[in-house]
C-alpha cells in the first residue's frame, strides 16, 4: 500500500458538464458551449495558481454547523493536502481471505473480533497499543473494518477504514507483538455542473439530471430556510447545482460539497454559494454575502408530530390542572437526538423541576433556548461549553412531568417567552464586511457557472 500522488489534470474533458433539459437550437447551444470553456479554463486557472492551501473547512461531524451536508474534506480544482505517518511501517498482506466487516449500531472493536472468534488479549493488545489504534474506541457505523485471520483465527492483519481518504492498518509482527500506520490518500475533487426541472417531484427532476440523492439532500438542505421542500415546490420550478466529484487513483469515489447552487421557486429566484473566510470558517451564503441560514433552527429535533403547542393557558395531563404552556412539545421516539437551535454557550444542565433532564442554551445577550425532559446528555455536555447549531446536545426522553418521550422546546427573547414556531428568526451573520473583496473573488467563478443556467433559460426564450 503506498500513499497516491495523483496531479490535478487539467485536460479532464468532463471537468464541467452541461446537461439541458430544455430544448435549444444548436447556435445556442455552440454559444454555451464557448461560456463553458472560458468558465473551465478559470476553474483550472483557480486551481493553479493558489500557491497555499485553505484551512479545511470543519467537517460533517456532530458539531458542524451544516449537520447534514456530506463531505467536508476536498478543495475545489486541488487535490486534498495530504500527510504520511510512518513511524511504525508495516507490510500489509494483499493475499489471503479478508473478511470485510461494515460496522452497525452498537458495535464495538471487541464484539467485532468476538464475533470473528479473535481472543480478548488480543482487543486488549491492539486497542492499547499506541494513539493511532485509539481511534478504534470510536469507530461509527458504516466504516469499514477488514480482518486477515490464521486457520486458528488468530488476527493476522487488519484495516481499519474511518473514512475514504484514511487507512488504518495493523499487522501482527513476528515477535507477535502488533505495529501500525495510518495511510492518507490524495482525493481530487473536480467541479460539475448540473440542473434539472421539476415535473412531478425534486427527486425525479435529480434522478433525469443525473444528480446523486446525497447532492440534492444537501441542495434541499441549503435553502431549507427559505424554501419548504414538502409544501413549496411547483410544477416548473428549476435548479442548477455546480458541485465537487472526488476521484481517488482516477475512480470515482462520491459527490463532495456543493459550491454554488440556484433554485428558482415559483418565479423567485435563490443562489447560493459556498464561502470560506480567510479565518478557515466554510458556510453558504447568497450572492451579496448574507447567510442562507438563520440563526436558530425552527425545531431543534427531527419529530413525527406537535404534540402540543404554545399556549397560554391548557389542561396540564399530569398536574390535572389549568397551566400555560410556555413552548412546543415535539413528540419522538426516545433517544431522538436534540440538536441546539443555535450557536451559544450552555448555561445550564441537570435535573429542573418539571422539566426533568433539562438544558439551557444562552445565544448572545438576548436568547435562551430551553430543552426539557431528555432522557440524557450528549458527551461532553455542560455548563460554560460553546456549542454550535445543530449539535447533538441531548436525547429525546420522558424525565420530569411527561406523559410520553417528547422535547419541550422553549424560544426566550429578554427572558421573555415566545411561540417557537412562529417566532421572527434573527439572520445568521453575513460575510464579514472585511472579507467582501475576498468573498467576490473566491465565489465568482461559481456563480458563473450558475449565470450560464440562467442565460441558456433565456436563449431559449428568445
Ligand atoms: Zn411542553
Amino acid at each position: 500500500m503506498k500513499i497516491q500522488d495523483i496531479d490535478f489534470k487539467s485536460d479532464r474533458p468532463e471537468l464541467v458538464r452541461l446537461r439541458n433539459t430544455a430544448p435549444k437550437s444548436s447556435r445556442f447551444q455552440s454559444k454555451i458551449l464557448l461560456k463553458l470553456a472560458i468558465v473551465s479554463a478559470a476553474v483550472v486557472l483557480l486551481g493553479f495558481s493558489a500557491s497555499s492551501w485553505h484551512p479545511v473547512a470543519k467537517g460533517a461531524d456532530s458539531t458542524s454547523k451544516l449537520p447534514r451536508l456530506h463531505y467536508a474534506l476536498e478543495l475545489p480544482g486541488k487535490v486534498v493536502r495530504t500527510e504520511a505517518e510512518f513511524k511504525n511501517p508495516v507490510a500489509i498482506p494483499d493475499d489471503g481471505d479478508w473478511k470485510i466487516i461494515t460496522i452497525k449500531s452498537g458495535d464495538t472493536l471487541a464484539s467485532i473480533f468476538d464475533s470473528a472468534g479473535i481472543p480478548a488479549t488480543t482487543t486488549h493488545a491492539i486497542a492499547s497499543l499506541n494513539k493511532q489504534t485509539k481511534s478504534l474506541a470510536f469507530i461509527l457505523p458504516g466504516q469499514k473494518i477488514h480482518l486477515l485471520q490464521d486457520d486458528q483465527n488468530n488476527l493476522r492483519s487488519m484495516k481499519y477504514i474511518p473514512d475514504i481518504t484514511k487507512t488504518l492498518a495493523i499487522q501482527r509482527n513476528e515477535d507477535q507483538t502488533f505495529s501500525s500506520k495510518i495511510t492518507h490518500y490524495r482525493l481530487q475533487a473536480f467541479p460539475v455542473f448540473r440542473e434539472g426541472v421539476i415535473e412531478s417531484s425534486l427527486f425525479e427532476a435529480a434522478a433525469k439530471g443525473n444528480i446523486a440523492e446525497s447532492v440534492i439532500m444537501d441542495l434541499a438542505y441549503i435553502f431549507g430556510w427559505d424554501i419548504d421542500f414538502s409544501l413549496d415546490i411547483r410544477r416548473g420550478d428549476r435548479f442548477g447545482v455546480v458541485y465537487n466529484e472526488l476521484y481517488k487513483d482516477n475512480v470515482k469515489i462520491s459527490d463532495g460539497r456543493i459550491l454554488a447552487a440556484e433554485f428558482v421557486n415559483n418565479g423567485k429566484v435563490y443562489k447560493a454559494v459556498y464561502y470560506i473566510d480567510p479565518q478557515g470558517n466554510g458556510d453558504y451564503f447568497n450572492e451579496v454575502g448574507k447567510s442562507m441560514r438563520k440563526a436558530f433552527l425552527r425545531s431543534p429535533v427531527d419529530f413525527t408530530r406537535i404534540s402540543s403547542r404554545f399556549n397560554k393557558k391548557r389542561w396540564h395531563p399530569v398536574l390535572s390542572k389549568w397551566r400555560s404552556h410556555r413552548g412546543v412539545d415535539y413528540a419522538a421516539a426516545r433517544g431522538t437526538p436534540v440538536k441546539a437551535a443555535g450557536d451559544g454557550r450552555i448555561k445550564f444542565r441537570g435535573t429542573k423541576g418539571g422539566f426533568g433532564r433539562a438544558i439551557f442554551i444562552q445565544h448572545g445577550g438576548r436568547y435562551t433556548t430551553v430543552y426539557g425532559h431528555l432522557n440524557s446528555y450528549a458527551r461532553g455536555i455542560r455548563r460554560g461549553k460553546e456549542v454550535e447549531q445543530g449539535q447533538i446536545i441531548g436525547y429525546v426522553g420522558s424525565s420530569g412531568l411527561a406523559t410520553g418521550p417528547h422535547l419541550h422546546y422553549e424560544f426566550r427573547v429578554n427572558g421573555v417567552h415566545r411561540n417557537p414556531l412562529t417566532v421572527r428568526l434573527p439572520e445568521a451573520k453575513p460575510v464579514h464586511p472585511s472579507f467582501e473583496k475576498h468573498f467576490k473573488e473566491n465565489t465568482q467563478v461559481y456563480l458563473s457557472m450558475l449565470q450560464l443556467m440562467d442565460n441558456t433559460l433565456a436563449d431559449n426564450s428568445l
